[in-house]
């Protein structure tokens, strides 16, 4: 997608701070924290929201996930605990039409949210 944002990071036509990378996985820091640890995770193939993942798409899903626990792990706070978060659409606070795990970490986050 020409004027996605998420996917000109994929491209690397924008910078992020990229933590992790593979053919179709990039994880990177959110712009705009709202936690100590605040990171995205994208497929690279652009994908609007999840309404529009299909089945042949569910494993980019899966290999976000595990990647989110994996990057936890690495930064030192799988233990103690995270929160993983996907906005759909307006009710659900989506802005980025690119799908996006958010994980969001480093301190006691409320539920339920606001
Ligand atoms: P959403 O509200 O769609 O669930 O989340 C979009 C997230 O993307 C927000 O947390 C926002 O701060 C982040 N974001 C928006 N634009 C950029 C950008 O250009 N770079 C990075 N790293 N994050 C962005
Ligand atoms: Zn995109």
């Amino acid at each position: 997608m020409q004027d996605c944002i998420f996917c000109k990071i994929a491209r690397k036509e924008i910078p992020a701070q990229i933590i992790f990378e593979d053919e179709q996985i990039l994880a990177f820091r959110d712009i705009d924290p709202k936690a100590p640890q605040h990171i995205l995770l994208i497929p690279k193939e652009h994908i609007a929201t999840i309404n529009d993942l299909v089945t042949e798409q569910s494993h980019l899903v899966g290999r976000m996930t595990l990647t989110a626990a994996q990057l936890a792990k690495q930064l030192g706070f799988a233990n103690q605990g995270y929160r993983l978060v996907m906005n759909c659409n307006e009710h659900g606070g989506q802005t980025v039409f690119h799908i996006h795990l958010h994980l969001l970490a480093g301190r006691h986050l409320l539920w339920p949210p606001g």
